[in-house]
């Protein structure tokens, strides 16, 4: 009895037990915010616990009930989810698969252990159930932010360089092009400037949109930055060649895009191409040479579209190298200066010098003022470059001064980003000043082109000059616009006939009467006349006998360096 007594103790003990083990283990099962259910396969017991009740609106009793589960997923899913139902099929212990339901925004992720007896026969199995929806949001938003712009909702860069990789290696199989677009607003500084930055936005934006219209199956586009744009087109032909994207957007433009403001923007783009495989075949090289071409496209006169060809690569890639070398040589000082003499018709007297920068690289090899002046005027390089030249021409001044006591002009090319400097005018002024200068032998040449940009602004600064007694001479007259009508509204004392008319005057009867003209109105205009380039003693009779002041040239002489200067003065004695 006692024996009895003590086995029935026992087990009460172990079902108290065994009790308290299943109570801890729901416990832990309806707090993990999972639902489960198991399977017994011996017993046929098939049981729900957890959370199922926030998972499914049914509860499982029996193996055919199972695919009621299936009955909630996307269709998608249906497969995946059932042979993980049924992992036992396979033989297979474990697996996990993320499904979304029917209403196509709520993630459940699956996971089966099937546990299998000595003889390979499965002996139960549990299926968890979590919500990961939150999760999926949060990497769809992560997602979003790695390959989308968010202002345009266009691809970002990034993306871009990766789908265009694939049109490349795609292109290559197929023997395919792949054109690149490389898409900038015209001006868009100004609309930021004028209208502040929520406008420029917008504006931004709608273009972006507008882009985004043309993507496809071929077609990616994406906001590299700011107000810059690229679309790629796999196979460009027909209704998706470069031609007819671009005639789409001119078109679009020209309607103008309505901002929330009710203001209308017409905003032109220039537009630069590249080609595969033409151009380059890596992605990043083809996506520069549009860049370079889209610059071209600007410097062309912006609205318009440019396609990349190989000189123009050459070409850039001398001015990135003339560029660099630019910057050490302003740093080192390596310029010097020649001169140029300019004579009287009627005395054959040396009316002055013009200073003619040189440019001496490493190597020693002379390189031109009309190939780094363009850069340095871009780069702001002329600034102190410029500033050297006005010091250096005044230094040799004072020095021919002082050596041989006559009349001469000295003639300094200014540019147009020099003159726009506020301390332009005060620093010639304080160099005539502190040097004593008879302000009247020094002259500055200016450019038409000068005037363009800041009419009003110039002009006032050019006054102020010439009221301290400064020369103000207008170089290469007839190259540039050329307006006749702001001639006698300018402070300028000479004007200098360019080249282009010496050179023909002699051989075409048009540019004879232009130039006849042009000498005739300078002269009754009161200002002095300059013939520039005189090659020819025939040019020179010619441009004496119309009346012409002053001849500058290599018939009477070329620019020279400063030790040969002397010999122009000494001959002058
Ligand atoms: P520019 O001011 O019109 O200067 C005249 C150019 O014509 C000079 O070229 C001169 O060497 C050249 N020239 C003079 N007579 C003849 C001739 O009879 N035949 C031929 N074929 N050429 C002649 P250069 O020195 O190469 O200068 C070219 C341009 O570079 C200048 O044109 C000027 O625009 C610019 N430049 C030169 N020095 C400076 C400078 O110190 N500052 C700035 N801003 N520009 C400069
Ligand atoms: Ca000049
Ligand atoms: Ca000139």
């Amino acid at each position: 009895m006692d024996e009895l007594r003590y086995q029935i103790d026992l087990l009460k003990a172990m079902n108290q037990k065994i009790s308290g083990r299943e109570k801890m283990f729901r416990l832990a099962c309806d707090t993990s915010n999972n639902a489960f259910f198991y399977y017994d396969f011996e017993s046929n017991e098939l049981v729900t616990f957890g959370n199922w009740d926030k998972f499914f609106p049914f509860s499982l009793n029996e193996v055919k009930d199972i695919p009621m589960i299936l009955d909630t997923l996307d269709d998608e899913y249906i497969l995946p989810v059932r042979e993980l139902l049924f992992l036992e099929k396979s033989g297979s212990t474990q697996c996990s698969q993320e499904s979304c339901l029917k209403d196509g925004r709520t993630w459940y992720e699956f996971e089966t252990r099937v546990n299998y007896g000595e003889n390979g026969r499965p002996v139960d199995k549990i299926i968890c159930i979590r919500n990961i929806t939150k999760f999926k949001t949060q990497n769809e938003e992560l997602r979003y932010m790695a390959y989308y712009d968010s202002l345009t909702g266009l691809y970002n860069r990034n993306y871009f360089v990766k789908l265009l990789t694939d049109f490349v290696r795609q292109a290559e199989k197929e023997k395919d092009i792949v054109s690149v677009l490389f898409i900038n607003l015209d001006d868009f500084r100004k609309i930021n400037d004028s209208m502040g930055m929520v406008i420029g936005d917008e504006v931004v934006q709608q273009y972006g949109q507008f882009l985004g219209s043309f993507s496809g199956r071929n077609v990616i586009v994406c906001r590299m930055n700011s107000d810059v744009y690229c679309m790629a087109v796999y196979d460009p032909r027909g209704n998706r060649s470069v031609e007819v994207i671009y005639q789409e957007i001119q078109d679009r433009i020209s309607q103008g895009f309505v901002l929330s403001n009710g203001t209308k923007v017409h905003v032109t783009v220039s537009v630069g191409v590249a080609e595969y495989p033409e151009a380059s075949a890596s992605v990043l090289e083809l996506i520069n040479c549009a860049e370079i071409v889209m610059f071209k496209a600007k410097a062309a006169g912006k609205a318009q579209l440019q396609y990349f060809n190989a000189p123009m690569l050459q070409d850039f890639l001398q001015t990135v190298a003339i560029e660099n070398k630019l910057k050490q040589a302003v740093f080192n000082k390596n310029f010097i200066l020649y001169f140029q003499p300019q004579y009287f018709t009627d005395s054959k007297k040396l009316r002055g010098m013009e200073a003619l920068i040189r440019w001496k690289d490493e190597n020693n090899k002379m390189i031109s003022p009309t190939v780094f002046i363009p850069i340095a005027e871009k780069n702001g390089a002329i600034i102190p470059i410029g500033n050297w030249v006005i010091e250096e021409s005044i230094r040799c001044y004072l020095e021919w001064k002082r050596k041989y006591d006559q009349d001469f002009i000295i003639s300094i090319n200014i540019s147009s980003l020099q003159c726009r400097k506020d301390d332009f005018v005060p620093h010639i002024l304080d160099l005539i000043r502190q040097y004593e200068i008879n302000a009247s032998e020094i002259e500055i040449e200016i450019t038409e082109s000068i005037l363009i940009e800041d009419f009003t602004e110039v002009k006032d600064k050019l006054v102020t000059l010439r009221e301290n007694g400064v020369r103000i001479s207008l170089d290469d007259f007839g190259t540039g616009f050329s307006s006749v009508s702001y001639l006698n509204e300018l402070p300028i004392d000479t004007l200098k006939i360019d080249k282009s008319f010496v050179d023909k005057v002699l051989a075409d009867e048009s540019t004879k009467i232009i130039t006849e003209s042009i000498v005739n109105m300078v002269n009754k205009l009161g200002y002095e006349s300059i013939a520039e380039g005189v090659e020819t003693e025939d040019q020179y009779v010619y441009m004496k006998n119309i009346g012409c002041d002053v001849v500058q040239g290599y018939l009477l002489g070329k620019p020279i360096p400063v030790e040969e200067v002397d010999q122009v003065f000494i001959k002058m004695l």
